[in-house]
């Protein structure tokens, strides 16, 4: 079972993945937990090419393919062995993350976007995505917040884009969700506990098929 977790930064993703993975674990099953971009040694060096502040010259094809790269690895070497060995895998973004920010945020369209991955992930597709929604402005802030508690040096070179970008990627993972019934949409304003039974039933119900 692969179960992916989306949204804007700041919506919660990382606090609810968590959560689920407690929850499945406590009740015996085997889980892995991952994230995008990175989960593997050659995915976080990708990652770091790609969010590094520095590189404010890099374009928009070069991002996207970074990305499909990152998750060409990551779906070769981590997710598709643990999924054939039965595994419960839970990932924090993945292919809807690129059509959001990439395909909607920066313009490079759906379909190239969907085509390059096609290639990268071998058409693998999640059984279920949460989609943690939450507007651009609420999310920047708890952002903010969050960087401030962990004493970090400040945001990656994606966080820093403008308030309108992070509307267009917000629009981007809605529209995907009225296209696609595996995403399961999630109001991320609600507490942290009735976002993650809402999420617990979901799985539980998925688990029983
Ligand atoms: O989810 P996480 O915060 O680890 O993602 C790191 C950064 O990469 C974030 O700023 C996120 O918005 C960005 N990102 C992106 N396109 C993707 C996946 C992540 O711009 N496909
Ligand atoms: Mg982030």
């Amino acid at each position: 079972l692969f179960i992916t977790f989306e949204g804007p930064d700041g919506a919660g993703k990382t606090t609810q993945l968590t959560l689920l993975a407690e929850a499945l674990k406590a009740s015996g099953y085997d889980v892995t937990v991952t994230r995008e971009p990175g989960g593997t040694l050659i995915s976080d060096r990708i990652r770091r090419i790609i969010l590094d502040p520095d590189h404010q010259s890099m374009r928009a094809q070069t991002e996207v393919l970074l990305y499909a790269a990152s998750r060409a690895q990551h779906v070769l070497e981590k997710i598709k062995p643990a999924l054939a060995q039965g595994k419960i895998v839970l990932c924090d973004r993945f292919v809807d993350a690129s059509i959001a920010y990439q395909g909607y945020g920066l313009g490079v369209g759906e379909e190239q976007v969907r085509m390059i991955n096609q290639f990268a992930t071998q058409g693998l597709v999640p059984h279920k995505t949460f989609l943690l929604d939450i507007a651009a402005e609420e999310g920047r802030r708890r952002l903010a917040e969050r960087k401030q508690a962990e004493f970090k040096q400040g945001l990656d070179r994606i966080e820093q884009k403008d308030l309108a970008y992070h509307e267009r990627v917000r629009r981007g993972f809605l529209r995907l969700a009225e296209q696609e019934d595996r995403i399961v949409l999630i109001d991320a304003s609600q507490p942290v506990e009735v976002i993650h039974q809402q999420i617990l039933r979901e799985v539980r119900s998925l688990l029983q098929q």
